[in-house]
């Protein structure tokens, strides 16, 4: 089938995710076809350097043949069976170990799911069910963050704190938003360490308007992925952590993007060095190549969950799926060979001398970066600030300009994000920006 036949059925009969629907049907989608390494290529021959890993989730880049083959001879071994009703299988367990192994020491257990949404619906009902068998029913309020992503099932949408989106459909009661420790886009006079203080004792204000014998839980991402990689001050996490234990509610850390190695750790509550009683996963525990998620549950949690004498009444037809569980086994074993440590030190390294250095563009207000990722803030004026008109059209222009010059960048609404797969060395790195800074050259000759 050609490319012009391919769009005409998939505009036809495919109802897109995140996407305007009669606006690509009438420009026709952009068809990928193929991978390889750390690059995706267009039905049409164009080769493109994946900044993003597919969805923050390939960070192992799109070849990976062990993973293949662990996938191929467990479809031979066993290619499903479920959890339920007092079963497991080998690879569900032996995965379930392989987490636990790597995860903070006192999270020991895992729920798996299909997906980060999922795992954040599971939250929820494991917060309750915790709650329920302390004798305190009445803590049900959980307490996220404005412009957070927590997933796109009701759950998970109405944990997140994306406007757009809850405009789009009834959203959950009893979640409350607090303000992100978004210290660029605040444009404050406070400097980054008194603004991480000052964002995460708006933790403690709501627990203390809500009451804290009300309150169940806070949930965050350790840094806020899809609403702009915003990186918070080390002041934040001590502080969401003291007052965490001050009121004895429980703290779930959405690792969708940063678990398994995005920070240079495993997990990003090591390197924040925060002690979560759930941690959320996803995306590269399986490279991507498969889907599945989960949630990890702290051993004080599991006490409790442990402590019910009726069935957990939650479950996935899909969940520890055989051959996912067989990919992701696969991954972790990849990923222990030393891509970790890469990240930690000759990619961190890299995205220091490299991509900050894209602060020198007139059009950049700020480089920052954190382990492998990374973000820009594109402005009209570096000094005040100040965005350009159209509320996310810069983004959208240097997001295009980015695909001419070869390079996957995304853009949140005018800020500029990539989280490129850990297979880079660091002259890739240098390649990246470069067409980075091509990109933001072109975007600023249509912007200006
Ligand atoms: N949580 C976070 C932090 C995410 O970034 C995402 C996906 N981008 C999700 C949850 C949802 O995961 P999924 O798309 O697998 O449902």
């Amino acid at each position: 089938m050609n490319i012009t036949e391919l769009q005409q059925i998939d505009a036809a009969h495919h109802l897109h995710p995140f996407t305007n629907q009669a606006d690509i049907n009438r420009k026709g989608t952009r068809v990928i076809s193929h991978a390889e390494g750390a690059y995706i290529f267009e039905a049409n021959g164009h080769k493109l350097l994946d900044g993003m890993s597919g969805l923050w989730c390939c960070n192992l880049g799109y070849t990976q043949p062990r993973i293949n083959q662990a996938i191929a001879a467990q479809l031979e071994e066993l290619p499903y069976y479920n959890t339920f009703f007092q079963c497991t299988h080998p690879r569900a367990a032996e995965l379930a170990k392989a987490i636990s192994d790597r995860a903070p020491e006192h999270l020991n257990r895992v729920f798996f799911t299909n997906s980060g949404s999922e795992a954040n619906d599971s939250v929820i009902r494991l917060i309750h069910r915790y709650w329920d068998g302390k004798g305190h029913p009445q803590r049900k309020a959980i307490i996220a963050r404005q412009n957070a992503y927590h997933g796109s099932t009701i759950g998970g949408a109405s944990l997140g704190g994306m406007g757009f989106m809850h405009e789009q459909f009834e959203t959950l009661g009893n979640i409350h938003h607090i303000a992100q420790p978004y210290w660029y886009g605040a444009n404050t006079e406070l400097s980054p360490e008194e603004f991480g203080l000052y964002t995460a004792r708006e933790l403690e204000k709501k627990i203390q308007e809500l009451g804290e014998d009300k309150v169940a839980a806070f949930i965050a991402e350790p840094i806020q992925g899809a609403g702009g990689v915003i990186i918070p001050p080390d002041s934040y996490w001590p502080e969401i952590q003291r007052i965490c234990d001050r009121y004895g509610i429980l703290l779930v850390v959405d690792e969708v993007i940063f678990g398994f190695g995005r920070t240079g750790h495993w997990f990003a509550s090591q390197f924040y060095n925060i002690s979560p009683d759930f941690i959320i996963f996803a995306k590269g525990v399986t490279n991507g190549f498969q889907p599945l998620g989960g949630v990890m549950v702290s051993d004080r949690v599991s006490d409790v969950l442990l402590s019910h004498s009726n069935d957990l009444a939650h479950g996935f037809t899909y969940s520890g799926h055989p051959v996912a569980c067989a990919a992701a086994l696969t991954t972790l074993e990849i990923l222990s060979e030393g891509y970790i440590d890469k990240v930690r030190t000759e990619l961190t390294q890299a995205m220091e001398d490299y991509w900050l250095a894209l602060a020198d563009h007139p059009l950049v207000g700020e480089a920052r970066c954190k382990g492998l990722v990374g973000a820009l803030e594109l402005v009209k004026d570096k000094s005040s600030r100040e965005r350009f008109a159209g509320n996310g059209r810069a983004g959208t222009v240097c997001r295009d300009s980015s695909l001419q010059s070869g390079l996957v960048m995304r853009a949140t609404g005018d800020t500029m994000i990539i989280a490129p797969p850990f297979i880079l060395d660091r002259s890739h790195v240098k390649d990246l920006t470069e067409r980075a800074w091509q990109a933001l050259d072109l975007a600023q000759a249509q912007l200006r």
